[in-house]
C-alpha cells in the first residue's frame, strides 16, 4: 500500500508545487515508484511546471465519476507518474472535493509514494487534501506572515486528526528580515525536514518545464530536495544504503 503525502502551506506562492515536484522527482530518482497529483484544483499547475501536454482525462473527470483513475495517469520521461487536473474554469464549478478521499484510496494501490500538490489556505480544497493524506508536509518561507499561516495549517491538520511529517523552509535567503530556524521551530512545534535556499535555477527549470532535480541536479536546491526525500524514506533507506556499500566493498576485497 502506498503512502499519501499532502503538500500544503498557509500562504500562497511559497513553493508547494516546486517542492511537490522536486520531492517526487528525487524519490523517483532514488528508485521509488512515485505519483504526483495536482490536487490544487482551483489553480492547477503541475502540468505547466512539468510540461505535460493538455490531456483529455484529468483528476476532474475522476472526481465526478466520468473516468477511471488509471485512465488519468500519465508518465513523465523520467518515469514519474503524473495525475494532472483541468485548467478549465467550467470544470471548476463541478468539483466534488470530498471525492478526493475516495480517489486517494485508489491511488495507494498505484504507487508507493503519492504526493498531492494542494492549495494554500484553510478552505475546502486544503481540508480535503489533509483528509486524503497519511501525512502532511507544510511549506513555508522564513518570513513571519508565512510562518504564521503555516501554523494555521498545522492547527487545522491537528484538528482533523492527521499526522504532520514536518515543515520545509523554502526560498531561504539568509537575510535579516527572516526568522531564524529556532524561532520557526518553537512556533510550529513540528519536525523540520529541511531548508531549500533561494536558487535561481528553480526559475530556469520552470522555463525548461522540468524539475530542478532533472535540469540542475548539482544545484544547492536539488541537493536539499534529495536530502529531504531521503529523510522521507527514513531509517530503512539509510540501512539499505549501508548494506549496499558493505556488499560493494565485500565484492571488491572478498570476505
Ligand atoms: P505555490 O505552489 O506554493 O504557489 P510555486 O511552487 O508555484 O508556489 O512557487 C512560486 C514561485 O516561486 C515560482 O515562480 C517558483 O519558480 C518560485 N520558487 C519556488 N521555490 C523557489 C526557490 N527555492 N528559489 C527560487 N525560486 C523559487
Ligand atoms: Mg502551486
Amino acid at each position: 500500500m502506498g503512502k499519501v503525502y499532502s503538500i500544503l502551506s498557509g500562504k500562497g506562492g511559497v513553493g508547494k508545487t516546486t517542492s511537490a515536484i522536486n520531492l517526487a522527482a528525487a524519490l523517483n530518482a532514488l528508485g521509488e515508484d512515485v505519483l504526483i497529483v495536482d490536487a490544487n484544483l482551483s489553480t492547477p499547475n503541475i502540468g505547466l511546471h512539468l510540461g505535460a501536454p493538455i490531456v483529455p482525462v484529468t483528476l476532474n473527470h475522476v472526481l465526478d465519476g466520468r473516468a477511471d483513475v488509471t485512465d488519468a495517469i500519465y508518465e513523465h520521461d523520467s518515469g514519474l507518474k503524473i495525475l494532472p487536473s483541468s485548467l478549465s474554469i467550467r470544470e471548476l464549478k463541478r468539483i466534488n472535493h470530498d471525492k478526493l478521499i475516495e480517489v486517494a484510496k485508489e491511488l495507494r494501490k498505484l504507487a508507493d509514494y503519492i504526493l498531492l500538490d494542494s492549495s494554500a489556505g484553510l478552505g475546502r480544497e486544503a481540508e480535503s487534501a489533509i483528509n486524503s493524506a497519511d501525512e502532511i508536509i507544510i511549506i513555508t518561507q522564513a518570513e513571519m506572515p508565512s510562518v504564521a499561516d503555516a501554523l494555521k495549517t498545522s492547527k487545522l491538520t491537528e484538528y482533523l486528526n492527521k499526522d504532520i511529517r514536518g515543515f520545509i523552509i523554502n526560498r531561504h535567503k539568509g537575510i535579516g528580515t527572516e526568522m531564524d530556524l529556532q524561532n520557526i521551530r518553537d512556533m510550529l512545534e513540528i519536525p523540520h525536514l529541511g531548508t531549500v535556499p533561494e536558487d535561481k535555477n528553480i526559475q530556469k527549470a520552470l522555463v525548461l518545464k522540468d524539475a530542478i532535480i532533472h535540469t540542475h541536479p548539482r544545484s544547492i536546491a536539488s541537493r536539499e530536495y534529495r536530502k529531504i526525500a531521503q529523510k522521507l524514506l527514513g531509517e530503512q533507506y539509510l540501512k539499505q544504503q549501508e548494506e549496499k556499500e558493505k556488499s560493494f566493498w565485500q565484492r571488491i576485497f572478498g570476505r
